[in-house]
């Protein structure tokens, strides 16, 4: 009897209970032996920008090199592949951990139903997550939180386990072939470093630095003030129940586990709402007029290439593109910009998101996009527009970010950087004039909410 354990968005040996689970149970069948299996559909990894290619390809790569170059990869358009596998190698269960997106659950049930009459059973077991999605509700009628902050204090009263090391005495099965990891067929402006070994070392060092100032330096693109986990998250080379296990009581401990609940949050709103992945979570909100039309497509373009003249928002799209990442604060403005200022549905800027970051994760960005563009949870009312040029200000206080990434402005002194077309040099390096006036864009932007709420 053989056991094969399916990797998903968990790349990862420690804190893994669903491998762990798979390891003890071959230890019990006596052949101990466990066949690590990574399935991929050919046609949406082509799909992929270059960053995100590279991304998937080294964290399996990693993956792959911290069992003995054991993996084996599957592809398939469907999930059939995997089950002709499992039968071939005569196995009797499929492991993996258990997902809570509408992506990942119809993986599951696409196996559940191709394993019918096989005698193959599949074991799914905890999540990508330290409290399960559609755990956490009121203890007053048993549903859901639309707010953050009493998801957060239900979330954390639930708790989680503690991190699990994988047990010892068993064996990955060795690979017959050559590893069918899939190669970029992109380019990627830099190289990519992944997988558990970094992850872990990767937080070691932001528990030694940046924690300790994490409640006030988290807010600043400038600073290098946060963990930068969100890749690993993303591809489960780390749990989140690793992170916040050593967490204190101290400021920064403490609001890093708030950032982490987001995560969750988020992730317990899409598995109730699937829908919400790329529709309206307040339905009134479709109903909203919104720019179409070869103008709107002009607008986005801009929007996509850096180029809409105001620095703030043009800094965060080039790193974006350039490193696969942008930072938090600067994710809000861009989105806010996109949705208020050029008048576009959210979905357009999630979709370029989602090409783009190598921590694309479904539910944080659906659910931040639909937050900042006011038509998700929480009390974030639509009335409360981001300025870009206040928050450049405000954020970037010296500058530093913006000059990083707008080269055309780096010969511009401190804070001037945030309004170039006031000095008399400001645009001689062909850096565009704003391409619309912000607080005109914001009474529109207004005015449209107003309809919809007559309506
Ligand atoms: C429009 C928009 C789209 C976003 N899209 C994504 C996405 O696709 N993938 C993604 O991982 N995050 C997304 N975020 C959330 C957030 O911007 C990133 O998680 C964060 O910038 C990652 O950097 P970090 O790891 O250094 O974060 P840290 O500040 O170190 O936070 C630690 C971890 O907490 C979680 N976290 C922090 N803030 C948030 C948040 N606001 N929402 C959800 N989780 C959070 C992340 O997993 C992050 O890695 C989005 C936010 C917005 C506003």
């Amino acid at each position: 009897m053989a056991r094969i354990f399916w990797f998903r968005r968990d790349r990862r040996l420690q804190d893994n209970f669903a491998l762990n689970t798979c390891a003890k149970a071959a230890i019990t069948d006596g052949d101990k032996t466990v066949i690590p299996v990574f399935w991929f559909n050919a046609a949406e990894y082509e799909g992929l920008s270059g960053l995100r290619q590279h991304s998937l390809t080294e964290s399996l790569k990693a993956l792959d090199e911290s069992m003995d170059f054991s993996l084996e990869v599957i592809s398939g358009v469907e999930m059939s592949s995997l089950v002709e596998y499992a039968k071939k190698n005569r196995a009797s269960f499929i492991h993996a951990t258990e997902s809570f997106d509408p992506e990942g659950m119809a993986e599951q049930r696409s196996l559940i139903s191709k394993l019918k009459g096989t005698g193959i059973e599949l074991v799914l077991e905890d999540s990508y997550y330290a409290v399960k999605p559609g755990t956490v509700e009121k203890p007053t009628d048993g549903t859901p939180y639309r707010v953050y902050t009493p998801f957060y204090k239900a979330w954390f009263q639930i708790g989680w386990q503690s991190p699990v090391k994988l047990t010892k005495g068993f064996i990955w099965k060795s690979r017959s072939v050559k590893s069918a990891i899939p190669q970029p067929t992109k380019q990627a402006t830099f190289a990519i470093r992944a997988g558990e070994a970094f992850a872990l070392a990767t937080f070691k060092k932001f528990q030694k630095g940046a924690i300790m100032d994490y409640s006030e330096n988290r807010n600043r693109p400038d600073l290098s003030g946060t963990s930068h986990l969100s890749h690993a998250l993303a591809h489960g080379e780390i749990h989140p129940r690793t992170l916040l296990a050593p967490l204190n009581e101290s400021d920064g401990h403490t609001v890093f586990r708030k950032e982490i609940a987001w995560r969750e949050f988020y992730a317990d709103v899409l598995f109730r709402n699937p829908h919400t992945l790329d529709d309206y979570y307040e339905p009134r909100f479709k109903a909203m007029r919104y720019d179409t039309g070869p103008k709107a497509k002009a607008k986005l373009e801009r929007w996509q290439s850096g180029t809409t003249g105001f620095p703030m928002v043009d800094a965060g799209m080039r790193q974006l593109v350039q490193t696969g990442w942008m930072h938090n604060r600067v994710r809000m403005i861009v989105a806010s910009f996109l949705v208020k200022d050029l008048h576009l549905e959210w979905q357009h800027g999630a979709k370029w998101f989602e090409e783009n970051l190598t921590d694309f994760d479904p539910a944080s960005n659906s659910h931040g996009w639909q937050w900042t563009a006011g038509c998700g949870t929480d009390a974030s009312p639509y009335y409360r527009v981001f300025n870009p040029i206040l928050q450049g200000y405000k954020f970037d206080p010296e500058g530093k970010y913006v000059r990083k990434f707008i080269p055309e402005l780096s010969h511009l002194q401190g804070a001037e950087v945030h309004e170039p077309w006031l000095l008399i040099d400001g645009l001689t390096n062909g850096y565009p004039d704003p391409m619309l006036d912000h607080s005109i864009e914001r009474d529109e932007s207004l005015a449209r909410l107003e309809e919809i709420k007559v309506k």
